[in-house]
């Protein structure tokens, strides 16, 4: 684990801030899938440390892999894609982004909705992969009141006792308290209108909870029904060539390293051998595309 306290972590976030200009407006991608139709839309993007990426890889095959990528600086940008089902007369959010509180980069997706003919209120539940501030922080607004105060929230039980439990303050660095702080603030916000979900259930027709721990304790992906599938995979692959070519190293942000190493390898198994579409949070804006075998690993393959 990188030696990173909390206050490092945002300084170094806020130096890399001078050389990186903040995104503009991104307009959302949308395709259909089976019953649904798909839209990606952009929550902005990180900066984080290029060594949150690989804490414990050999140093020549870390150095040439990174070179390949452009990961040259100290800091890389990572894109976090909001994904939005539509299908009948549901609207489902997976995700809801950073908020305002977490980066100065991320916490657009509310106003990149609205710049798009998307009215926020019309969603009518959200589903969350995990309680990470990307993913989790966008829930309120900065009077920590919801967003979309009508709709329906879905957490994973595990994942609610997770950062509820007094393991969430044990079993993370230190550093990362202000996580916990967090979660729990945007989950007390959204208690009353909280339904938990667990593995194997299916939140709307089509859209089933997968079982992917790891990343933190109770991550949970989305499959969606429709063709050879889509998943929707939170944080499980996060860079678009080392979580392919390398499942096997520890990227800083995973809770359970060798879990999520073992569920990574799963993923991409199943992803491989379905021929299913992947959405993934950090890939490449959209996110969107599939998984070939290659040279005893993987690579991802942009779905335009
Ligand atoms: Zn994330």
């Amino acid at each position: 684990m990188t030696a990173l306290t909390r206050r490092s972590f945002l300084a170094t976030t806020a130096a890399g801030l001078a050389a990186t200009a903040l995104p503009a407006f991104a307009a959302p991608t949308t395709f259909k899938h089976g019953a649904f139709e798909v839209t990606v839309v952009s929550d902005g993007h990180l900066v984080l440390p290029v060594s949150f990426l690989a804490t414990d890889a050999p140093q020549k095959e870390r150095d040439a892999v990174f070179k390949e990528a452009g990961l040259s600086g100290p800091q890389y940008n990572s894109p976090t894609n909001v994904t939005l089902l539509r299908r009948d007369n549901e609207l489902i959010l997976i995700d809801m982004g950073s908020g305002g509180r977490f980066m100065p980069t991320a916490g657009r997706l509310w106003d990149n909705l609205q710049a798009a003919g998307i009215d926020k209120s019309k969603i009518t539940k959200v589903i969350f992969t995990h309680g990470h501030p990307d993913h989790l922080w966008g829930a309120v607004d900065e009077f920590d009141e919801l967003q979309i105060p009508n709709a329906t929230f879905h957490v994973a039980a595990n994942e609610w006792n997770f950062w509820e439990g007094d393991n969430a303050l044990r079993g993370l660095p230190p550093e990362r308290a202000g996580f916990v702080t967090g979660a729990r603030r945007n989950y007390a916000a959204l208690k009353d209108r909280v339904k938990m979900m667990k593995p194997g259930d299916e939140v709307v027709p089509g859209v089933h909870v997968l079982d992917t721990p790891g990343h933190t304790q109770g991550h949970v992906s989305l499959a969606l029904a429709g063709g050879d599938g889509l998943i929707i995979a939170g944080d499980v692959l996060t860079h678009a060539i080392v979580s392919f070519r390398y499942p096997q190293w520890r990227p800083a942000a995973d809770h359970v390293p060798d879990q999520a190493v073992a569920t990574r390898k799963k993923l991409l198994d199943r992803l491989a051998t379905d021929r299913s579409r992947l959405i993934g949070f950090h890939l490449p804006y959209p996110g969107h595309g599939m998984v070939e075998r290659k040279d005893g690993a993987y690579r991802f393959v942009s779905v335009a």
